[in-house]
């Protein structure tokens, strides 16, 4: 995700993401958000949610309740906390089934792409990416050939 992006999601949600600073030795989070931009609405709204879930119930410490870890893995999100409730992961798993549909890219509607690896995104999206791949190989294929200089 773009760090523009990453810092307001720390900076809306200071307790939620209060690891991003800490050294890997002791979180995912030090990596940001391990995702494309289409996910920060997505993310944005499950970070709200939880942070109201903590903020309404005093038996959860704010300490305790944070995230660990968020990425991208075969196609859909990815949100570990250090601590959770049913109902936190009851929105996780809301927007783990969101994401599945959801441009990874351009946050517009997608669907999960199999070739070569799993992804989520839509169809102007894919196109575009098959294009760039398709202009690579042909990169690749002049610079072997010859035909243009290599710097
Ligand atoms: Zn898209």
């Amino acid at each position: 995700m773009s760090p523009e992006l990453e810092k307001k999601l720390y900076d809306d949600f200071p307790a939620l993401y209060s690891n991003h600073t800490l050294p890997m030795t002791e979180t995912s989070m030090c990596y940001g958000f391990r995702c494309g931009d289409g996910w920060y609405d997505l993310i944005n709204r499950l970070s709200f949610d939880i942070a109201k879930i903590i903020a309404t119930d005093e038996r959860l410490d704010p300490k305790l309740y944070t995230a660990s870890c968020v990425k991208e893995k075969f196609g859909t999100l990815r949100f570990y906390m250090n601590q959770s409730t049913d109902e936190i992961r009851k929105e996780i798993e809301k927007a783990t089934l969101e994401s599945a549909k959801t441009c990874e890219l351009c946050g517009g509607e997608g669907e999960m792409q199999t070739d070569g690896w799993m992804s989520t995104i839509c169809g102007p999206c894919e196109l575009e990416r098959n294009t760039q791949r398709e202009e690579e190989r042909r990169r690749l294929a002049r610079r072997d050939s010859g035909l243009m200089d290599v710097d």
